[in-house]
């Protein structure tokens, strides 16, 4: 016996949310190619009206579920009743079939106070001192629900995703986590299921997670980014400056597709403050963290071979969308 749990995301917007339920398979493989399509209520997800409201769960990838005894995660693409990809699923969108391109997402969220309606460590009737000691920090006075960080971190490691690191970050209560994946696919599947289980280890502590990418609104505290950094063989091997700079300037005509898919209210965390660039400009530069496109110093350093960081992606967006975007911009640059 197996408790399958399959996850996928709804057809909300501007933002989707993760769904799941439990299927009992009697005799399991733990193969993902054992796991049976499924379906499910679109009409009770925003992806079909109440007439036809039958969505076909396809799953894509599967990993242990260290939190449950005998049990599965099965993250899964979402299909019509036709078997087409839903206009929801953005995974459909990612043309990256041999797994050239490499992604890394710094994902930054807040663990959120229900009752205060404020991030962990601020105090119900105001705030606590200003950023500053927050990031990277030990020690109760500024670092505020490691508990639930590290739980996260073992049970990810556990399920055997690929978590690179973990930080606090500059805001209290505001913390990061990084996955790298060869393959734009399985980097996004890993970031779903990790927050999958960073939401189910909320609920048992009473903090949910506030994934918005402003949630302090327009005061003096950082917002939540998922800075990208991807590369394709082109971007490993380079060794030119030259080949760097046109793929850069590819970016440049296509701002607005790009600002379309990098998450909700990003205008709101995009000011050119905080380590962003304005959402209305376009800029990059070698280690430069004001930029949208930062070129990492390791790149440099390895004589033009390496990666780049798309730094205006933020904490709400969808990485498969994200990565989607940035894998066409790239592709339609002729080296
Ligand atoms: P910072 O906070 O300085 O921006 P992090 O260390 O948090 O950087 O994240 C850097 C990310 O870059 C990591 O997730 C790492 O996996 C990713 N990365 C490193 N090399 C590559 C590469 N060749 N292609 C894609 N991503 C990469
Ligand atoms: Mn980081
Ligand atoms: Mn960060
Ligand atoms: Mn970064």
């Amino acid at each position: 016996m197996a408790k399958l749990e399959y996850i996928w995301l709804d057809g909300y917007k501007p933002t989707q949310s993760l769904r799941s339920k439990t299927k009992i398979e009697g005799d399991f493989s733990g193969k993902l190619e054992d796991c049976p399509l499924w379906s499910f209520d679109g009409s009770s997800t925003e992806q079909a009206p109440g007439g036809s409201s039958d969505c076909v769960l396809k799953p894509v990838f599967i990993c242990p579920d260290p939190q449950r005894k005998d049990g599965y995660l099965v993250m899964c693409e979402v299909l019509d009743s036709t078997g087409a990809a839903h206009e929801s699923n953005g995974r459909a969108l990612i043309e990256d079939d041999d797994n050239d391109f490499w992604f890394g997402f710094e994902q930054e969220y807040f663990l959120w106070d229900p009752e205060t309606n404020k991030p962990l460590g601020f105090p119900a009737g105001g705030y606590p001192p200003p950023q500053g000691p927050y990031y990277c920090s030990v020690g109760a006075k500024n670092a505020y629900g490691r508990d639930i960080v590290e739980e996260h971190l073992d049970v990810c490691l556990e399920a055997g995703l690929n978590v690179e690191g973990i930080n606090a970050e500059v805001a209290a209560g505001q913390w990061e986590f990084q996955i790298f994946a060869k393959g734009a696919k399985e980097a996004g599947d890993q970031i779903w299921v990790a927050r999958y289980l960073l939401e189910r280890i909320g609920e048992s502590y009473d903090v949910s997670i506030n994934w918005h990418c402003k949630p302090l609104g327009a005061l003096d505290w950082n917002g939540s980014g998922m800075h990208a950094n991807f590369s394709n063989t082109t971007l490993r091997t380079a060794g030119s400056k030259d080949v760097y700079d046109k793929i850069c300037e590819a970016f440049r005509p296509v701002v607005k597709e790009h600002i379309a898919v990098y998450g909700a209210d990003n205008d709101q965390r995009l000011t050119g403050k905080h380590e962003t660039a304005s959402i209305f400009d376009y800029s990059y530069g070698v280690s430069d963290r004001g930029a949208s496109i930062r070129i990492p110093l390791y790149t440099v350093q390895k004589g033009w071979k390496g990666y780049l960081e798309d730094r205006r992606p933020n904490s709400a967006a969808d990485p498969y969308k994200v990565a989607a975007r940035i894998i066409k911009t790239v592709k339609s640059v002729k080296i």
